[in-house]
């Protein structure tokens, strides 16, 4: 059976798409083996991989300009590999918007030359950052942004517009395919698979081709951008079973109508669970300003934290997981990832105000 699974990460993916991997894990394609013990040079896996970043291509619209990358160590190696790449004797821009873009911006500090273009620690990292509170620098390598904080629940709807020639860099793995986005405002989009793709092991990284050939003299090769890209991120072994799994969520996403139909259902889940919120008189609260609040990453807190474990018990005996929040907010976090079902929010909806009604 299936329960209601609020994961922040790894998350829940589509049960059509397990349901074929099951299918296909002991004879991938009349193969007599699976996916995940094939050569990756072979026709077979080749042809995946082909298909699985023209299907991505398609549904982000990526220009032809861009490379797509399947790598592996996580957005937490990227917080790494991207100055390596990008920072060329330069120093970069960093935004801080909550956890993630601050534990990017730490991790860059070992490589290079970095500083804070603006924060909204001061806030509690409860809101995007207005345009007039950062200042980029016009020479900067790169800014980079987390275009979703996982852990406060900040998404960003407008984007911060550093100098011309100053490329936007943004993590992206919490909610990246879950709205249309304009990919050409992008020098680099990274991503863990994680939350929104499919299972851990495998990161994406969309760089603008310029950007490319840049790396410092020490980088490992497997690390350097360009190298991944002239070996079609096959110089050594991919993640192949993880680049497969991601390629069915994406013809998932392309039978549901692609990422505007996505967006529209990533909505109503969030207004639902958003309005509960707001509509309790008080007993649950969201932080976040309203403009910034996310869709994917919903924390919010009971009036009394002494009713948290009330309230995570009866959440489990609903068949609904996955609803701690993070040690560091604490309270609860729902995650409504692409694949969390709009049966699953309303089964949240009725056990939060039924909670409510009994224990306020
Ligand atoms: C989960 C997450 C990460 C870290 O991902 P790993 O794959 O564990 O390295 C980084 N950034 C954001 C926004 C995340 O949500």
């Amino acid at each position: 059976m299936r329960i209601f699974n609020f994961s922040a990460g790894p998350a829940v993916l589509p049960t059509p798409v397990l349901e074929q991997v099951r299918d296909e894990l002991l004879d991938w394609h009349g193969r007599g083996m699976s996916i995940m013990e094939m050569s990756h040079r072979g026709k077979d896996f080749t042809g995946v991989i082909e298909e699985v970043e023209a299907d991505l291509r398609e549904l982000m619209g990526i220009p032809a300009n861009y490379k797509v990358l399947f790598l592996q160590g996580g957005a937490t190696q990227q917080f790494a590999q991207i100055p390596m790449n990008l920072l060329a004797g330069r120093s970069a821009d960093y935004v801080l918007t909550g956890s993630w873009s601050k534990k990017a911006y730490k991790e860059a500090q070992r490589i290079g030359d970095v500083r804070v273009a603006g924060s909204t620690e001061a806030d509690r990292f409860t809101r995007a950052p207005r345009a007039d509170e950062l200042q980029f620098d016009p020479r900067a390598a790169y800014a980079h942004i987390c275009t979703n904080e996982t852990i406060h629940g900040v998404e960003m709807f407008e984007l911060p517009e550093p100098p011309a020639g100053v490329p936007l860099v943004a993590d992206m793995s919490s909610h990246i395919l879950s709205r249309p986005m304009d990919v050409s405002r992008y020098g680099l989009i990274y991503a863990g698979a994680q939350k929104n793709i499919g299972p851990a092991g495998l990161v994406i990284v969309i760089v603008r081709e310029d950007l490319l050939g840049k790396a410092l003299p020490t980088t490992p090769s497997v690390m350097d951008f360009a190298t991944m890209a002239e070996h079609g991120s096959m110089l050594n072994t991919p993640p192949t079973f993880g680049i497969y799994l991601a390629g069915l969520v994406f013809k998932n996403l392309k039978a549901q109508g692609g990422l505007a139909a996505v967006e529209e259902a990533n909505i109503a889940k969030a207004n639902l669970l958003y309005s509960a919120i707001d509509g309790s008189g008080g007993f649950y609260v969201n932080p976040v300003e309203v403009a910034s609040r996310s869709r994917m990453n919903v924390p919010f807190t009971l009036a009394d934290p002494a009713l948290d474990a009330d309230f995570l018990a009866e959440a489990a005996a609903r068949q609904l997981s996955g609803l701690k929040g993070h040690k560091s907010v604490g309270g609860m976090r729902a995650s409504l990832y692409n694949a969390m079902t709009i049966a699953g929010v309303e089964a949240l909806v009725d056990l939060m105000q039924d909670f409510a009604a009994r224990k306020a």
